[in-house]
């Protein structure tokens, strides 16, 4: 009812005037002019209160001079009032009337206050699209602040229309949390979903309720604010969205990201490396954490320039190497444009850097293999020439010998080269495929060392072969474990000074054949023993002229590894010999295994007899095992009697062609001698010589030969007599 506009106010005063003094116009008479003041409180508080002060004392003045003139003794005089009585009473009136229009013009600027008041609340509410509301527990009314409307689409008169509008999934906790709230009499918040009663979309709410209590503690009024909180939650479910697609490509790219402060310090970090924690380094600075001084350069640059900065460090932490790829730029600056906060990322490329570092090895090795495949495949190229060039015409039938048997020696060689490298080549593609069947594994061993004794007694070198007396079977590929016994043993020989000592064992342990080819050579420091299994190592070069390729091993490692078994070394070092070790499943069910008919065992490993030949004539003797080896014999030739009965000791051979005129002792002498000797008696005996006499026959055969034949001998007839002899020479040595 307070009016606001100017006119009317004055207005409003002009009527209260003229009201209260037509009233004494009527009243004065009846009254007989006593109390010509009264009408004019009451207008004078109406006008105080609806119009304000302004009018109220407006009215006051005219009153006061209406009075005068008309209604208090003596009336009609002029103004200003001269008597004490008359200025007494109007002094009084203007005293009483002053204040009442005081009193109600106060009370008017505070109902103004307060409607101000209400409605600037009214207007946050709304504009914060909350609703302020009141519920009377006992009775369960509800009222509410303005706005409400806004928020829930309706207002409610009892508390049991709400809960219709709140989304199903809520409903049981939210009632469950107020009831709570209302017996223990505390402040209760909650977020929950509603929805709107106009348009039934649905909004997140968020209700923090005040709860009263009576003196006996039961709960009696709630007053409340409920916010429309949509807006924000919408908002936070996408920056979660945002975060978590955040996080799941820093996880996927294994990328650290982080940011600092003006004083270098870490604010924030997420995906940290080393099993860190962020709270290990959030707070701390720059490289206190992980010291890196490249890192921190790198780092200073962008807070100095502000230019981003991209770069690798590599480092060692907690004693793992690391290698990092870091982006870095300025992400706040200050008034002055000094950078206050910079934000980074680093991929951890440590794997990709050593993949890089290997693949640059493994390029370096080939080099290397290149040059000496090249220089491997040159030497046998020289001693060819000099063979073709002594092949000219007329040439003496020994010379036509060596340079064949030079000839014949190189190809072999370069066969074997060019063996290896097919080999390598199909270990590359994983195209070796083995042909597998049961064998005993001693079978394979002492073919194999068989074939490398000749090679052996060249270099002086002692093989002890220390076999179990039962079979020992695997299912293996008989071709392919020759190989990786051959290969070891020739690495062995080759590695080892001449007259060194090479073992070969084998015994069983648990489920696994253990074979071992120990030699006392030259050894392999510890760095290079897990590399000598890598294609294209050669860690050491002697003078031994190895002729390898660094090949051998690889594919030896390759061949036991498609057997299901393991191989490794074990060397004390450079000097102290090395031992091979190569583990192959048992065959399943082994020891219960019937043994295979002993012939199938011989004839998956015919036992070529070794043929040791005896003659002065280097180039003879050289020619004539080149051939022997052609035609798979194991032939090893030496050129007097003391290497022939040394290589006898040692090659234990089944078969011994002796020329008869050796430089320190006759043939004769040595056969009497080798029959003398431990398992000389088994040995079959040929004479090569230039008698054919019947004298000289008695003679040999006196002496303990089985054969004598004369020269020229032709390689086709001795080799018929060898293969003849080679089932008896088998028989008496495996009797013996
Ligand atoms: P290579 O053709 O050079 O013999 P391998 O693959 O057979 O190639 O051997 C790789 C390297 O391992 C050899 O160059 C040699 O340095 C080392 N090695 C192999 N066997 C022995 C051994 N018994 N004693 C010492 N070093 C050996």
């Amino acid at each position: 009812m307070i009016i606001e506009t100017p006119w009317k106010r004055w207005l409003l005063a002009l009527l209260a005037y003229a009201t209260a003094s037509a009233l004494n116009v009527f009243l004065q008479p009846l009254l007989e002019g006593r109390a010509p003041l009264l009408p004019y409180f009451p207008v004078l508080v109406l006008t105080g209160y609806l119009a304000g002060a302004g009018p109220g004392l407006a009215v006051l003045g005219a009153a006061a001079l209406t009075l005068s003139a008309f209604w208090i003794a003596p009336a009609g005089e002029p103004w200003p009032p001269t008597r004490p009585a008359e200025l007494l009473i109007l002094g009084l009136f203007l005293l009483a009337g002053g204040l009442a229009v005081g009193v109600s013009a106060w009370s008017r600027w505070l109902l103004q206050q307060a409607q101000t008041t209400h409605e600037r609340l009214n207007m946050a509410l709304s504009a914060g699209r909350m609703a302020a509301w009141d519920w009377d527990v006992r009775t369960g009314a509800m009222s509410f602040s303005g706005g409400a409307e806004a928020v829930f689409g309706k207002t409610w008169a009892h508390v049991d229309e709400a809960w219709p509008l709140a989304h199903p999934e809520d409903v049981q906790r939210v009632r469950a949390l107020v009831d709570d709230a209302l017996r223990q009499g505390r402040h209760y918040t909650f977020l929950g979903r509603m929805h709107r009663a106009d348009t039934g979309e649905l909004r997140w709410v968020e209700t923090h309720g005040h709860v009263h209590c009576d003196a006996l503690g039961r709960a009696v009024r709630v007053s409340g604010v409920t916010a429309d909180v949509t807006d924000r939650q919408l908002a936070l479910q996408a920056s979660q969205a945002a975060e978590e697609r955040f996080h799941l490509a820093l996880d996927s790219g294994k990328v650290t990201a982080w940011e600092c402060d003006a004083e270098r310090r870490y604010t924030w970090i997420y995906n940290t490396r080393f099993g860190l924690q962020p709270a290990d380094v959030v707070g701390r600075r720059i490289g206190e954490t992980i010291p890196n001084e490249e890192h921190k350069r790198a780092l200073e640059r962008v807070y100095a320039d502000g230019e981003p900065v991209q770069f690798q460090v590599d480092g060692r932490f907690r004693d793992q190497p690391y290698h990092l790829l870091c982006s870095v730029r300025a992400a706040g600056r200050d008034a002055e444009g000094r950078v206050t906060r910079v934000i980074g990322a680093s991929v951890d490329v440590t794997a990709l850097a050593e993949a890089q570092a290997q693949l640059r090895r493994e390029s370096q090795r080939k080099d290397a293999f290149l040059a000496t495949l090249a220089h491997e495949l040159r030497n046998p190229m020289a001693p060819i020439r000099y063979a073709v060039a002594m092949l000219g015409e007329d040439v003496a039938p020994a010379v036509r010998e060596q340079a064949r048997s030079i000839i014949g020696r190189q190809a072999a060689h370069m066969a074997r080269l060019l063996d290896d490298l097919l080999d390598m080549s199909r270990i590359t593609r994983n195209a070796i495929e083995l042909q597998r069947e049961r064998l005993d594994l001693r079978g394979v061993i002492e073919q194999a060392v068989d074939n490398t004794r000749p090679a052996c007694a060249a270099l002086r070198h002692r093989l002890v072969v220390s076999l179990p007396p039962q079979p020992v079977w695997v299912d293996g590929d008989a071709t392919r474990l020759q190989q990786v016994l051959g290969n070891l043993l020739d690495n062995a020989a080759k590695y080892t000074r001449p007259g060194g000592e090479i073992t070969v064992r084998l015994d069983e342990e648990g489920a696994e054949a253990v074979v071992s080819v120990s030699d006392n050579g030259i050894g392999i420091a510890a760095a290079d023993q897990a590399q000598v299994f890598e294609l294209f190592t050669q860690v050491q070069r002697t003078g031994q002229g190895s002729g390898g390729l660094g090949i051998g091993l690889a594919v030896v490692r390759q061949l036991v590894e498609l057997h299901g078994g393991r191989i490794g070394v074990f060397s004390e070092g450079v000097e102290r010999g090395s031992r091979f070790t190569v583990r192959l499943p048992l065959a399943a069910g082994a020891a219960e295994a019937q043994p295979l008919p002993d012939a199938k065992v011989v004839s998956l490993f015919p036992r070529m007899p070794t043929v040791l030949i005896v003659d002065d004539n280097q180039d003879a003797a050289d020619s004539l095992a080149m051939l022997l080896r052609s035609g798979g014999f194991a032939a090893s030739a030496v050129h007097d009697g003391a290497a022939a009965l040394r290589a006898f000791d040692q090659l234990q051979p089944r078969v011994l062609l002796l020329d008869l005129g050796l430089p320190d002792m006759s043939g004769l002498e040595v056969a009497r001698e080798i029959r003398r000797r431990p398992g000389g008696a088994a040995v079959t005996l040929i004479a090569i010589t230039g008698w054919g006499q019947e004298k000289d026959r008695a003679q040999t055969a006196q002496a303990g030969f089985d054969e004598h034949l004369v020269k020229p001998v032709d390689p086709a007839q001795l080799q018929a007599l060898l293969r003849t002899l080679q089932p008896a020479a088998l028989g008496a040595a495996d009797a013996g």
